[in-house]
């Protein structure tokens, strides 16, 4: 690993098609990497199902097929949610390195451990298999990423000592919600001794665009940092991070993000102060806290075909938007029910979303209540004063 702290989350790279995850730019991405390991970063972090199976393939086009092995660095990682019996995950290892054109992975890591996945990964033998190729030397170092509570964690790391480090949802506003529990799966990773990498410093990019009336206050202190380099400087700080991964999606993303990550300094008690500050704000106007992970969709999830991250993303962005007389999300809504998809009305409630989500949405009850706005003509039954009031207080 290089000594910079700034890995590349492979799963938010520009897309040719807005509706198909899987139509990545190649040559953007392939500048993208240029641009980023020119400055000395190192570390991608791919995953068998990003860009809808996809990332893996174009790691190796834009880095691997490009590159001396020695110049990055990757981490993968084996898709529990995703096996159906335990031979499969020989298969998924083979073609993850056919996929990346490698034959071994610097970092590798079950994915998304929660409560079910960790069953599975007992059922499967999955903390054995994956030794059994460190031994061989397929894998560099081996870890897990985990979605779940922190006394679960506590207790996968206390019965599997073995693993190396973790990969943690850690943010600034998480860092004290009860639901992802950031702070105190932070504080159980450091008893237990084991570094962190950090994933969603910017809540899935929310982080990125924060209401004007936190900006503001951001601005006052540092007028030339963005709100994203606020919230992966936070992350970035914190002893024992070792990395933090940003989905970066575009030039500009990646140029701010290195412009600070090249010789970081960590944020002061004063600026950690100033962003608790801002976090109550932005926590007011976040309707739904949902990072877009999209694991509530993989895999025909939903018997609907309802695209939830997608939707929901449109419902957030409605209750920020400071104009309640015209909505253009509705008109993204109509595109994506032209496309094929379900509407949110169509729901039937069956559950298997809220099972995946890491976030502990309850999806069901946000999809009834962006249905009213979204399913019927014209602003909708109620949103348009909400949404007013919401606008105020971000004044
Ligand atoms: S509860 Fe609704 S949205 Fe969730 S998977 Fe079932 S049908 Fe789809
Ligand atoms: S609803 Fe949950 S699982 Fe689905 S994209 Fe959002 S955070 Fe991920």
């Amino acid at each position: 690993m290089g000594n910079k702290r700034l890995g590349y989350g492979w799963m938010r790279l520009p897309i040719t098609n807005p509706y198909d995850k899987a139509s990545v730019d190649v040559p953007r991405a392939c500048e993208l990497a240029d641009d980023f390991l020119a400055h000395g970063f190192t570390y991608f972090d791919t995953a068998y199902m990003y860009h809808n199976y996809n990332s893996e393939n174009v790691l190796r086009e834009a880095v691997v097929s490009r590159y001396p092995r020695s110049a990055y660095t990757i981490a993968d990682k084996m898709p529990l949610s995703d096996l159906t019996y335990p031979e499969e995950q020989e298969k998924v290892f083979e073609d993850q390195k056919k996929k990346c054109g490698v034959n071994f992975f610097d970092y590798y890591l079950l994915h998304n451990l929660n409560a079910a996945n960790y069953e599975t990964a007992k059922k499967y033998h999955t903390f054995e298999f994956l030794l059994g190729k460190k031994q061989e030397g397929q894998i560099g170092e081996l870890g897990f990423s985990f979605h779940d509570h922190a006394e679960m964690l506590d207790q996968i790391l206390t019965e599997h000592p073995e693993m190396e480090f973790v990969q943690l949802q850690i943010n600034y506003l998480d860092w004290e919600n009860e639901g992802v529990q950031s702070r105190k799966c932070y504080e159980v990773s450091r008893k237990h001794g084991k570094e962190i990498v950090i994933m969603e410093p910017c809540k899935g990019g929310s982080l990125a665009k924060i209401p004007p009336a936190a900006e503001r206050i951001l601005r006052a202190v540092h007028p030339d940092w963005s709100p994203a380099s606020w919230a992966i400087r936070f992350a970035a700080g914190l002893p024992g991070v070792r990395m933090v991964l940003s989905g970066m999606s575009d030039e500009e993303q990646l140029a701010d993000n290195m412009s600070f990550m090249e010789s970081f300094e960590p944020l002061t008690e004063e600026e950690q102060k100033v962003l608790f500050q801002v976090r109550d704000i932005i926590s007011e106007s976040i309707a739904i806290p949902c990072t877009g992970c999209r694991y509530c969709v993989e895999g025909d999830k939903c018997p609907q075909n309802i695209l939830i991250p997608n939707y929901f993303a449109l419902y957030n962005q409605e209750m920020l938007d400071t104009n309640p007389s015209w909505s253009s999300e509705k008109e993204y809504y109509s595109n994506l029910l032209a496309q094929g998809f379900g509407k949110m009305e169509d729901c039937i409630k069956c559950g298997n979303c809220e099972a995946a989500c890491p976030q502990h949405i309850e999806i069901r009850d946000w999809l009834e209540k962006a249905s009213d706005f979204f399913d019927c003509e014209g602003e909708g039954r109620y949103v348009t004063g909400e949404r007013r009031l919401r606008s105020d207080a971000r004044k």
